[in-house]
């Protein structure tokens, strides 16, 4: 359907005829007023003008910390609560109203990784923080009934004895996550994106965050970047590594994960996904792509928004499944791979394989390889370590890499992304920010054997 504007005498295309891919592309054009179905033409933006528009920013240092945890997901929690309880005064800053990271924002409902999935599987790999969390979960009675991982053995959540995964309810998540910072004493400051370092040289000394209340610095003796992506660290001008580097490796997809509401009583079973009662998380339309770039990240949302409601109204046609509907879709569509930051020791996949130990290790990843040459990969033995040294930015002081951006081969990585790996590593990221901060030097010069018995006082697990 075309009609003429009479501003230009250019013929237009309403929405209708524009159609969905058109529609994507529109709207990564600029002429996102097509989003709310409005049929109008949209002036293209002129093209002459600056190549680059030139800023002097005074941004006024509103707080210091001693620690500041840029990130609240899985890893930045747990590091929020280890560097309160190791002595250390701690902000945690979070882009979104809420903590949990993907697992609440990219409703990814089960925490993978307490152990292996396989035998052999006796340890269990994640203790210390990370199972008092999954406590206070048990506690809010925030554990899903059933989900459809694999599984060999039994172990029972509820007596804290954690088994490979963990499904759970992502609003009692979110509860259960302010409990226990509220409990510790974290100082939380929400709806703030981190936008870049504070730099001194190569040194970060605190971070620059956006919110309602505008530019604002936030200066820290440590900062731990839990940001997922690892944005404070690239911020910095850290080296990264990531699929596209290497050239070698796919690029894991993202998923727009969703709930379904009312299925039916006659449904047995985990119906493909993670259940509570009539509500289920299931993994829906893919995209592919580099999560760093909006116009990808956009495009990603469009188009897999658009099928899952599609997708969900064909399974309403389905006899006996009309009562189904789509009760909730994600803050954002989940992001696996972004950026793996170069550190002073990069873990290899022959390591992850081998189970490798070190001396310096902080933390145990035991979760299978989902996609180790397309195949999930299970480890003939209990869990790799995972080294300091992984969560030391190469050339980059006064930050500590945490989650799932800390410096690996993709092999390792696609174990430890896992949020109970990533919940492990945020509980050594906190301690070691606090010990730095206490003894007044940099991540690089902690006393490795002083963060490990640290620790072990805190009842991580890692295999002294
Ligand atoms: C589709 C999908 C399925 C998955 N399946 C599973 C699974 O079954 N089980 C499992 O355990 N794991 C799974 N994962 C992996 C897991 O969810 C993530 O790797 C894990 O959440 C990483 O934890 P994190 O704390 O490092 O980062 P995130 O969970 O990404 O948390 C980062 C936090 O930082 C915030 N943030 C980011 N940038 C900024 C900024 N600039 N300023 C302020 N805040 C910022 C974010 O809002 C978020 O809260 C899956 C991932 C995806 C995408």
């Amino acid at each position: 359907m075309m009609r003429r504007d009479k501003r230009d005498g250019q013929p237009q295309k309403t929405l209708a005829a524009v159609g969905r891919r058109g529609f994507v592309r529109a709207a990564l054009g600029g002429t996102v007023a097509g989003v709310c179905g409005a049929a109008q033409a949209v002036m293209p933006g002129s093209q002459a003008g600056p190549r680059a528009y030139r800023e002097t920013l005074s941004t006024p240092v509103v707080e210091r910390h001693r620690v500041v945890v840029a990130g609240g997901g899985p890893s930045g929690v747990i590091a929020a609560v280890a560097a309160v309880r190791s002595g250390a005064d701690t902000l945690l800053i979070e882009r979104y109203a809420f903590l949990g990271g993907n697992g609440v924002a990219g409703l990814m409902t089960c925490y993978n990784g307490f152990r292996n999935q396989r035998a052999p599987e006796a340890l269990q790999t994640v203790k210390g923080i990370p199972a008092e969390y999954i406590a206070e979960l048990v506690r809010l009675g925030g554990v899903a009934d059933i989900d459809n991982y694999e599984r060999q053995f039994h172990h029972d959540v509820a007596k804290g004895d954690i088994p490979y995964t963990v499904g759970f309810d992502p609003e009692a998540a979110k509860v259960a996550q302010l409990n226990i910072l509220k409990r510790e004493g974290v100082k939380l400051r929400l709806h703030s994106w981190v936008a870049a370092p504070m730099l001194d040289g190569n040194r970060v000394t605190g971070v620059i965050v956006e919110s309602k209340s505008g530019r604002q610095a936030i200066a820290a003796d440590i900062v731990v970047d839990c940001t997922g992506d690892g944005d404070v660290a690239a911020g910095a001008g850290a080296p990264f590594m990531g699929p596209d580097e290497s050239g070698k490796t796919d690029r894991m997809q993202m998923t727009l994960m969703y709930r379904l509401g009312g299925l039916p009583s006659s449904v047995q079973g985990p119906f493909e996904g993670i259940r509570i009662k009539d509500r289920v998380t299931r993994w829906g339309p893919t995209a592919n792509g580099n999560a760093l770039d909006v116009n990808v990240l956009t495009k990603a949302e469009i188009d897999t928004r658009l099928k899952l409601w599609d997708l969900v109204q064909e399974m309403r046609k389905q006899p006996g499944m009309e009562s189904l509907y789509l009760l909730q879709s994600p803050t954002g569509i989940g992001v696996r791979e972004t950026r793996r930051i170069l550190g002073e020791y990069v873990v290899t996949t022959e390591d992850a394989i081998k189970g490798r130990r070190f001396p310096d290790a902080i933390a145990i990843s035991s979760n299978p390889m989902p996609g180790y040459h397309g195949k999930r990969y299970f480890f003939a033995h209990e869990g790799f370590d995972i080294p300091y040294r992984a969560l030391v930015p190469k050339k980059i002081d006064g930050l500590v890499l945490s989650g799932r951006c800390i410096s690996c081969e993709q092999g390792p990585f696609q174990s430890a992304r896992s949020m109970v790996p990533a919940m492990a590593i945020g509980h050594a990221s906190g301690c070691a920010a606090a010990l730095a901060a206490k003894d007044g030097v940099q991540p690089r010069q902690v006393n490795v054997k002083a963060l490990r018995a640290l620790l072990v006082r805190q009842k991580a697990e890692i295999r002294l």
